[in-house]
């Protein structure tokens, strides 16, 4: 029994809009010189912007995420977890779409998460390979929006269960939704600065942290990554709960 059967067509998912391509984008962004208050060091690894007060805690919400990731009441866990995912994707794409120009083949060209980190992709001979990040983050859109648009993944018509698979397959998404976001704290975040988006982006990725948490989407292991190659936002997660952000 799905969970539009169960209560109509309240949370129906919205239709969806035209993939980033065609997304608006703004003009050059300036570097972290020009940010009020962004303190330059000139040190070999200065304190990301992301870290820093008063960045670190802009915010949408205020207070605790528990309550916003909670299952409602009547609602299938399944279609509460497709209807969350299907959010978060369509938000980080807006993110993305607007951010795009500014993260290029010379500007990104490895998928950075972390002074000493860069992501792979497993390419269909199974191989690691590196790639420029805007390649990689299309990839992950790209797979992404044909799983949501596909009805043996995501079901939205009455009478079509979800597979068997649907937890593996939402936690594959979520670790590489994980890894955009990843990205462009770590890149790019002097841009969603400027934009003055940090409110916004900060809430969106600590509601996507919470949700994970709550419905054992992510592994922890994939937020902070190793010692010698951290992730940059591990250390934001951690900031997080110990402001009471997020739960710890
Ligand atoms: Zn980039």
């Amino acid at each position: 029994m799905s969970f539009f059967n169960s209560i109509g067509r309240s949370m129906t998912r919205a239709p969806r809009p035209p993939r980033r391509s065609t997304t608006p984008t703004s003009s050059s962004f300036p570097s972290n010189e020009n940010l009020p208050g962004a303190v330059v060091t000139h040190t070999s690894v200065p304190r990301p912007l992301y870290l820093s007060s008063p960045f670190v805690d802009a915010a949408l919400v205020k207070g605790n995420f528990k309550h916003i990731v909670m299952l409602p009441k009547y609602a299938d866990v399944m279609e509460w977890v497709a209807v969350n995912i299907f959010d978060f994707y369509q938000n980080l794409n807006q993110f993305y779409g607007v951010l795009a120009e500014c993260c290029t083949q010379q500007s990104c060209p490895t998928m950075a998460a972390g002074p000493t980190l860069s992501y792979t992709w497993v390419n269909q001979d199974r191989k690691s390979v590196q790639l420029p990040a805007p390649t990689y983050i299309d990839y992950v859109m790209t797979w992404v929006q044909n799983s949501l648009d596909d009805e043996t993944v995501f079901p939205t018509k009455s009478g079509r269960e979800f597979s068997q698979n649907f937890p593996s397959t939402v936690k594959h998404i979520y670790r590489q939704l994980l890894r955009v976001f990843a990205h462009l704290y770590h890149a790019h975040y002097p841009q969603i600065l400027h934009l003055r988006s940090e409110p916004h982006f900060n809430s969106l990725f600590a509601h996507f942290l919470a949700f994970g948490k709550e419905y054992e989407l992510l592994d922890i292991k994939d937020v902070k990554g190793q010692s010698n190659s951290p992730v940059g936002v591990g250390a934001l997660l951690e900031k997080w709960k110990e402001m009471g952000i997020l739960e710890s």
